[in-house]
């Protein structure tokens, strides 16, 4: 496998910090997207095991809350700085598993690495507060406490990130962690706790469960010693979980589908916006839940809008993942393939026209041509629902009114971008938009010291900046009387 660490490629689940196989010994291949290959097997493991890795989440939870933060942060920064060690096989390693090209994979790593450095640094800043009193012999004080076992359930797109995402502020408060990782892409997951283990992080606080996502799942949902879920992958999935949580009224951060509006007004920089509509629309081959899904292009600019993006979209180079050169992999697997089909079949028939691709690519597998369409009417399917693959539609508008309308008419509500320079438009447009995260004159807009999240059906809580730890806190407030 060419890993300059062969250690990193771990074949075993991580429980109480013991490697091991399935009661049943059975196990679930995992394959390269982009070659069909077998890269090997992990566990499928199922309710017995989950619920060992949740009795030594229990067990550890103690001693780990105990320590002060700044011993957590001290632990939380080894394995930052192992992650950015290891960044070149971590990042191949993701390639393999997910598809995405070696250097995108790479940063991957580094915007992953990242949230545990923040959340070390953050572990130090969980504040309370005195609050006034309301009678002249009480004290009011609210101390904040980590909320206790708590559980991840994290999707292929972004193998190590969404992991460390929730990791990060569950290990830094104080909580302990099982995670559940797709089944397409468990080796990235094993092998960040791999190096949680070299950092020092103590036997339990972080165990990793491959197997069924029914059973897996379930016992995390259902096993009243965890206290709260976070979920990132789709919203039938998420509401199907909230509900099975709202049996123990467990917490839960939920970071579901999304289908970003991405909008550009007369008045753009239509380079700029190019640019960013190439990046939000392209990046993990459309893969994202905050990829551009719907491109609205108002009157004035819409033909010369098309066509510099068609002459852009034309240049990405596709291929294997660990190619110099590629800029974009294959989609994860025939079923994604099979939605990004669906969406231009429903479009074309509504009248929409093929400006660029619009099939599977020559060289076969999953592999699909970045496809975009024009004169995309309102009542396709691609208005709607998330296409997750290199589909760009565009639809055209007329005014600021009639675009915001038709952006907000979806149930989804994560990221939405436009293109405008009118500072006065900026401030409307923003502050109509019904969504958790706009970018404005940008398509890229995650990092560590930002919130992350969605509003309507896109979920629950946020993710990252100071705000991200707040998930994994439960306030405590004392009454001091008598004094
Ligand atoms: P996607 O369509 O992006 O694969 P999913 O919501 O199906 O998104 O999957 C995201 C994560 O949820 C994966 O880890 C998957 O294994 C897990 N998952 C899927 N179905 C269930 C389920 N019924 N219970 C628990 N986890 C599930």
């Amino acid at each position: 496998m060419q890993l300059k660490d062969p250690q990193l490629l771990r074949q075993q689940a991580y429980i109480d910090g013991q490697w091991l196989d399935a009661d049943s010994g059975q196990t679930i291949a995992v394959n390269n997207p982009a070659t069909g290959e077998i890269i090997g097997h992990v566990p499928k493991m199922g309710r017995a095991e989950t619920r060992r890795a949740i009795e030594a989440a229990e067990k550890a939870l103690p001693a780990w809350r105990a320590l002060t933060a700044k011993e957590r942060a001290n632990k939380l920064r080894r394995w930052f700085e192992l992650l950015m060690e290891n960044q070149d096989d971590l990042g191949r390693l993701m390639t393999l598993e997910q598809g995405k090209p070696l250097a995108e994979a790479k940063g991957e790593i580094a915007y992953a690495a990242s949230f545990i450095e923040w959340f070390a640094e953050e572990a130090k800043r969980v504040y309370g507060d005195v609050i006034p009193g309301h009678q002249p012999d009480k004290r009011l004080i609210v101390i904040k406490q980590p909320i206790g076992v708590t559980a991840a359930i994290t999707p292929w797109n972004f193998p190590a990130a969404m992991i460390t995402r929730k990791a990060g502020p569950a290990l830094a408060a104080g909580c302990t962690m099982v995670i559940k990782p797709a089944s397409q892409t468990p080796f990235s997951a094993l092998a960040l706790v791999e190096l949680a283990e070299r950092a020092g992080i103590p036997k339990g606080v972080l165990s990793v469960v491959t197997g069924s996502a029914g059973e897996v799942g379930g016992e995390l949902t259902s096993n009243p010693i965890v206290r709260k879920l976070s979920f990132t992958g789709s919203t039938e999935i998420g509401r199907q979980l909230m509900a099975e949580c709202a049996q123990d009224i467990k917490k839960v951060s939920l970071e579901l589908g999304g289908n970003a509006p991405f909008i550009v007004f007369d008045d753009a920089d239509l380079d700029a916006a190019v640019e960013g509509a190439l990046i939000s629309k392209y990046r993990n081959n459309g893969q994202t839940c905050v990829c551009a899904n719907r491109i609205y292009v108002q009157d004035g600019v819409y033909d010369a809008f098309a066509e510099k993006l068609i002459a852009a979209v034309g240049k990405l180079k596709i291929g294997n993942g660990l190619e110099d050169g590629t800029t974009t992999g294959p989609l994860i697997d025939e079923k994604a393939v099979a939605k990004v089909q669906e969406h231009i079949a429903d479009a074309v028939n509504k009248g929409a026209k093929l400006a660029l691709g619009g099939k599977p690519h020559a060289l076969g597998g999953t592999f699909f041509e970045p496809t975009i369409l024009v004169d995309v009417p309102k009542t396709a399917a691609v208005a709607k629902e998330e296409t997750f693959g290199p589909l760009a539609p565009l639809f055209r508008f007329k005014d600021e009114a009639e675009v915001i309308a038709m952006a907000n008419d979806t149930e989804f509500g994560l990221a939405s971008y436009f293109y405008a320079r009118d500072l006065g438009r900026v401030f409307r447009v923003a502050e109509a938009l019904e969504y958790g995260m706009v970018g404005i004159n940008t398509g890229l807009i995650s990092n560590e010291v930002a919130p992350f999240g969605g509003v309507k059906a896109s979920g629950l809580g946020r993710e990252g900046s100071k705000y991200g730890i707040e998930d994994y806190l439960e306030i405590k407030y004392m009454c001091l009387g008598g004094i």
